[in-house]
């Protein structure tokens, strides 16, 4: 693995809606109406015009599948950009839920390099509501991540941005198990 692009991940614990990012990755649903957890987060600290751009993209798309992004603006946060990703639902890991967290990770770089942006923060997507078992998605996570970034050296910086004790720990152990 090389070392150069781990230098550009980092670990931090908090909220994800304070992060001065290029750009935050949001686990939303596919209708992309807001909710609760880390979405409903962004929607109240970012304002109404996030939700005006989501009901604009799903007004044309009609929903967004699991495992692909969109991008809009990011309201009143101090991100350029919120990038919408819809993690799936754990359903015990025959539903083919590995490969598309993969995708949903992979799909949301792709998006930012599409959009230029240099610096990303994702938030720990599918281990709230959704289920997704926390140790599994953060190695999931970590290593898609790794392995996009040789595709998008134009991004300079990508956050792990955890919300509980448990993802930070993972995440921390994850990076040091490399470095
Ligand atoms: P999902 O439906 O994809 O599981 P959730 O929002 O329920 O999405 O949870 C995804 C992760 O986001 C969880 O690990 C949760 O702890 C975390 N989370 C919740 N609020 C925030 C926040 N403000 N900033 C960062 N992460 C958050």
């Amino acid at each position: 693995m090389s070392v150069s692009y781990i230098n550009k991940i980092t670990i931090t614990k908090g909220d994800i809606t304070r992060e001065n990012v290029d750009a935050i990755v949001n686990a939303a649903n596919s209708g992309l109406r807001g909710g609760g957890g880390v979405d409903g987060a962004i929607h109240s600290a970012g304002g109404p015009k996030i939700l005006e751009e989501c009901m604009v993209i799903i007004s044309k798309i009609g929903r967004l599948e699991t495992g692909e992004a969109v991008i809009t603006s990011a309201g009143n946060l101090k991100a350029k950009y919120v990038i919408h990703t819809v993690g799936p639902i754990w359903h015990g890991g025959d539903k083919n839920e590995e490969t598309l967290l993969a995708n949903a990770y992979r799909n949301s770089l792709k998006l930012a390099s599409e959009n230029k942006i240099k610096t990303i923060a994702f938030s720990n997507i599918s281990t709230g509501v959704y289920g997704f078992p926390k140790k599994l998605a953060s190695k999931i996570a970590f290593n898609t991540v790794i392995e996009s970034l040789k595709n998008y050296e134009a991004i300079e910086k990508v956050k792990f941005v955890c919300f509980d004790d448990y993802n930070y720990k993972l995440y921390v152990n994850l990076l040091n198990d490399v470095i």
